[in-house]
């Protein structure tokens, strides 16, 4: 193994890698020498960063796989695309989400399915689709982009943590189930993390408070105990860990990234 390039030779696919934390991971791996899939459903980004990054890895493939993770037609279509163009999956890292907020009392039905379709329903989907590449090659990674919501409750976003919590249930029995394959399964559990998502967040708060930005971002970064919004090369650099392949022993955590909350 080439110890500056650890994923030489591995094909990693990461969903929602066309920006906020998604893109870091795809960075990440490709530094740490994987070939990547960046799946998502706005073209533009994943294949201007697939571009970039094969001008800056020329020994390395990258391909832009667009799909939209909750329909399962197209998405297995373009698992399929990624598996010709590249070879089989050996690293998934299931990024995709969204975070949608309500009083418990006005959530209607779209909204409790949506969060767990996007959520959670995807990981399985992603992971399914790539399970016989990951069991016939004997190693591999899945690496869940899941919450501190997995660990805790919040208000307001009840199909949220609930999503969020099952994506850790999904992430232990599988990892309890492949344990002996080679194959290791993982969670990481961001705290507040400055993204497009957190953007929105303070959006729609502001807006239902009528509180400033700088409060709701301060009180958003407050959260986490070091007092700042985690970083996505943060969360990055802790997914790269993860899918080294040094890191045989660790399989079925769930690793809070929040700067001491929930931990
Ligand atoms: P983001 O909104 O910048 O990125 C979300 C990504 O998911 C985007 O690339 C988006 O296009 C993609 N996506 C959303 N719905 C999709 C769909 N139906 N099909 C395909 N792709 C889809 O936000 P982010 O913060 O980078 O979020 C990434 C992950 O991190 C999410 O799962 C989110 O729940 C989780 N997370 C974020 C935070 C945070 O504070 N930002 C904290 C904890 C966990």
């Amino acid at each position: 193994m080439e110890t500056s390039r650890p994923l030489a030779d591995t094909h990693a696919l990461v969903t929602g890698g066309g920006r906020g934390i998604g893109a870091a991971v795809v960075r990440e791996l490709a530094r740490l020498g994987a070939s990547v899939s960046l799946l998502g459903r706005t073209p533009g980004p994943l294949a201007s960063l697939a571009a970039e990054l094969s001008e800056a890895y020329p020994e390395q493939s990258f391909h832009a796989a667009p799909a939209d993770v909750t329909e399962p037609g197209p998405l297995a279509a373009a698992v399929s695309a990624a598996r010709e163009a590249l070879g089989p999956i050996t690293i998934l890292v299931n990024n995709a989400g969204a975070a949608w907020s309500a009083p418990f009392h006005k959530m209607d039905e779209a909204h409790w399915q949506g969060m767990l379709d996007v959520n959670l329903t995807s990981a399985y989907r992603c992971s399914r689709l790539v399970a016989d590449d990951l069991r016939e090659a004997g190693w591999g990674r899945i690496v869940n982009v899941a919450s501190t919501a997995g660990l805790t409750g919040y208000a307001y976003v009840v199909a949220y943590c609930a999503a969020k919590h099952g994506m850790i249930g999904l992430t232990r029995a599988l990892a309890a189930e492949w344990a002996a394959s080679g194959v290791t399964v993982n969670a990481v559990c961001p705290g507040y993390v400055d993204t497009d998502l957190v953007t929105r967040s303070v959006e729609a708060i502001r807006e239902k408070t009528g509180r400033s930005e700088a409060d709701v971002l301060a009180h958003m970064a407050s959260q986490n105990p070091t007092g700042r919004l985690v970083t996505p090369e943060e969360v990055a650099s802790a997914v790269g860990w993860l899918c080294s392949p040094a890191q045989a022993q660790v399989t079925g955590a769930s690793l809070p990234i929040s700067g001491g909350e929930v931990v």
